[in-house]
């Protein structure tokens, strides 16, 4: 292997001296021939086509065009000073303009002879021009490494008026005819022939010089299956040794509590798809390795109960267990919804948020070091060092995204044993995202939603609708239902939003007067206490109107609540739209969600509405996010590498993800160690990776 020679610093190749060398440095990070040979085009100019005179365009891309030059001249004095060629073809003819080096120009060109010429276009007082062509004679033109796509490279501005593309191509061909035999194959024969991939050698120099279209699509298609390849190998990797070292409390059997729940007191018949989860979570748990999984679900797709259940597998094995949910809110619903079943079973279930009294957490404290607590339910409260159990065995995390990956660590030191980890989020990550993002956690996902449910019905109305919005709010309360209306929040302009909220109560109160209608309002600046007191209100039933800003965007349960209108809907994410939405539809009624907007709307904000009024499916919804605003902006993709990819798009590669994950299970299964001969150049390409952090820095 000839790695070395890819490792030789810049300066050495043809074509770049010192002063190109520290401008490669310091603008593009190139450092080493291979740095150079990674950096690939962004685009590619189509050299195939060749433009008649007559035909040309008053546009700003390059044309090539085959001609002569039947005159030259210089003409201007001193700094105008120029040389202009006049050019045909059998159509008509246009001049080419050189402002500098004229003398050695003018004595190198030919005239009569054809050539093509290749550059981009002025048009002056009705002739076109062309300023310092690329030419060539025709003659010479199919000759060395053909051109038929050209290359454009990424570049910086500062590099852009020292190393022209052109350059950068001389300099990438230099270094490609040092370096030919270096580049080595990555992926075995077998993998190779089943998705027709092209070599390594080939579809680098494709790459850079593509033969064709065709080729190009090959060589783009090859280096984008080897970089997700890779990763996907990385993470499953990390995953599985993860399993092998760290040991976790094996929940071995399925016991008394468990079965009396399940036999005496479910209170509806679990979906298919809620069994199917808890299928996995028990396979993992009496596996004795620590359970990691990522439980997704659509709101209201009932992941509440597979965390109960989920819980008494620890308790039938003698442990405790802990609920952890973002806000307190939430917290007590949780705990009030779970108590019944608790009681009926005959365990214990607390309840412990910063609103907790100091002496009753005195108490707290005590029973659940004397074991008397079997799940403890609670906010980020539950992470403070004081919080000590006797033998936590799981930990369930709730709307996973809150919570930063520090926070999720200290919840690992509660035992000696890291406990079982179930994290629950009902913001649906694609498939194929998640795939990449929690390579190291195992995912479950409940995707059915209980029988019965009506789908909500989702519709777009102008401000200038209001009153008819407001006809309809009457007769939905005069039927008994309520009504969430949602303002949005902003961080940077949280005054303004308060004034929005503020005005839109006012005239909520106006248009639904006491004594017939009653109102509540929610914002984030009130004290825990009122807020809890307006939201009682509400849940029981003793106001109609919910005015509120996004506070109640996280597992608000109010099955009574039947319509949510969301005031200035342009102002929100697909997300957090459908999240809102899902506080609706709960109960047996049709529900509603209505999406108020002013009339202008930009281009997203319009693919945003349509999406919610056409689907009620999460995961669509996120697919359609995830273009929108690409993977940047969805938790997680930070930390993840996604983002660092080179080649490859996790949105539109989706087809290659798949095949190369399953390629890199394939073989991990067969050869869990990368020890078979056939599989040494990935062991070796994998080693590198893990030590050199980043693929492309030592793959060629
Ligand atoms: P989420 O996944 O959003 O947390 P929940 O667990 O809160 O959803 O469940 C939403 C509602 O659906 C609850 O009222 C719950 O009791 C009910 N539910 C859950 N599973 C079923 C089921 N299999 N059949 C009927 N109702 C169910
Ligand atoms: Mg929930």
């Amino acid at each position: 292997m000839k790695v070395d020679r890819l490792q030789t610093p810049v300066d050495y190749l043809k074509g770049v001296g010192p002063n190109r060398a520290d401008l490669l440095r310091k603008e593009l990070g190139i450092h080493t021939y291979q740095d150079l040979l990674n950096l690939f085009p962004n685009r590619y100019i189509d050299r195939t086509k060749y433009y008649k005179i007559r035909e040309l365009q008053q546009t700003s891309a390059e044309v090539q065009i085959v001609g002569k030059i039947i005159h030259l001249k210089t003409i201007g004095q001193k700094r105008g000073k120029r040389l202009v060629a006049t050019f045909m073809d059998d159509t008509g003819k246009m001049e080419l303009v050189w402002f500098r080096g004229h003398k050695w120009i003018a004595e190198s060109l030919k005239i009569n002879e054809p050539y093509v010429i290749f550059g981009k276009l002025n048009f002056f007082n009705g002739v076109f021009s062309m300023p310092h062509p690329d030419m060539e004679l025709l003659k010479d033109h199919k000759s060395g490494i053909q051109q038929v796509l050209q290359p454009v490279y990424p570049s910086t501005e500062k590099l852009s008026k020292k190393i022209s593309n052109k350059s950068i191509i001389k300099i990438m061909q230099n270094a490609f005819m040092e370096s030919k035999n270096s580049f080595y194959e990555t992926l075995p024969d077998s993998i190779r022939k089943q998705y027709k991939l092209i070599s390594r050698a080939e579809a680098m120099f494709n790459i850079h010089f593509p033969q064709s279209t065709a080729l190009l699509k090959k060589a783009e298609s090859r280096l984008k299956f080897e970089e997700l390849f890779y990763l996907q190998l990385q993470l499953i990797r990390k995953n599985i040794l993860r399993k092998q070292k760290i040991k976790g409390y094996a929940f071995e059997k399925v016991g008394g509590f468990f079965n009396d729940f399940y036999k005496n007191h479910l209170p509806f018949e679990l979906t298919n798809a809620q069994k199917r989860v808890i299928k996995e979570i028990r396979k993992d748990l009496g596996s004795g390795a620590q359970m990691n999984r990522l439980l997704q679900g659509d709101v209201g797709s009932g992941k509440t109960i597979v965390a109960f259940m989920t819980c008494l597998l620890a308790i039938d094995n003698g442990f405790q267990a802990c609920i952890m949910a973002p806000t307190e809110i939430l917290a007590i619903q949780h705990y009030n919804g779970l108590k019944e079943y608790g009681d009926a079973l005959g365990i214990k279930l607390s309840l412990l948020t910063g609103s907790t009294k100091k002496s009753d957490r005195k108490i707290l404290h005590e029973n659940l070091r004397e074991g008397e607590i079997n799940i403890l339910i609670g906010t980020h409260a539950l992470i403070e060092d004081k919080v000590v159990f006797k033998n936590l065995g799981l930990a369930i995390i709730d709307e996973q995204h809150r919570f930063g990956v520090a926070q999720r660590a200290k919840l690992w030191k509660k035992n000696n044993l890291p406990p079982n980890v179930l994290v629950m989020t009902a913001t649906p990550i694609p498939r194929t995202l998640a795939m990449s993002l929690y390579g190291d956690l195992d995912i479950s996902v409940i995707d059915e939603l209980p029988p019965g449910r009506k789908p909500i019905k989702t519709v777009h109305r102008y401000d200038k609708n209001r009153l008819k919005v407001q006809a309809f709010m009457r007769e939905e309360i005069a039927k008994g239902r309520q009504i969430y209306i949602v303002y949005p929040l902003i961080e940077e302009s949280q005054m303004m939003d308060y004034k929005d909220l503020q005005d839109g109560y006012e005239s909520i109160s106006r248009d639904f007067p006491k004594p017939e209608y009653q109102v509540s309002v929610v914002h984030g600046k009130m004290k825990p206490a009122d807020k809890d007191f307006e939201m009682d209100r509400f849940a029981q039933g003793k106001t109609q109107i919910m005015v509120a800003t996004t506070v109640i965007e996280v597992g608000v349960n109010v099955p009574n609540a039947s319509v949510m209108i969301i005031e200035s809907a342009e102002r929100f994410g697909l997300s957090q739209l459908h999240q809102l939405r899902g506080r609706v539809g709960r109960g047996a009624e049709q529900s509603y969600c209505i999406l108020m907007t002013s009339h202008k709307l930009s281009k997203d904000s319009q693919t945003r509405i349509q999406t919610m009024t056409s689907t009620n499916d999460g995961f669509k919804i996120a697919e359609v996010d995830l273009k929108l605003r690409g993977p940047g902006d969805i938790m997680g993709t930070q930390q993840s590498g996604v983002l660092n990819l080179k080649i490859a798009d996790i949105v539109t590669d989706n087809a290659i993800l798949k095949a190369a994950r399953q390629y890199a299970h394939h073989i991990l299964k067969i050869d869990p160690n990368l020890q078979k001969p056939e599989h040494h150049m990935v062991n070796h390409t994998y080693s590198m990776l893990v030590k050199h952090k980043n693929i492309w820095n030592y793959i060629s």
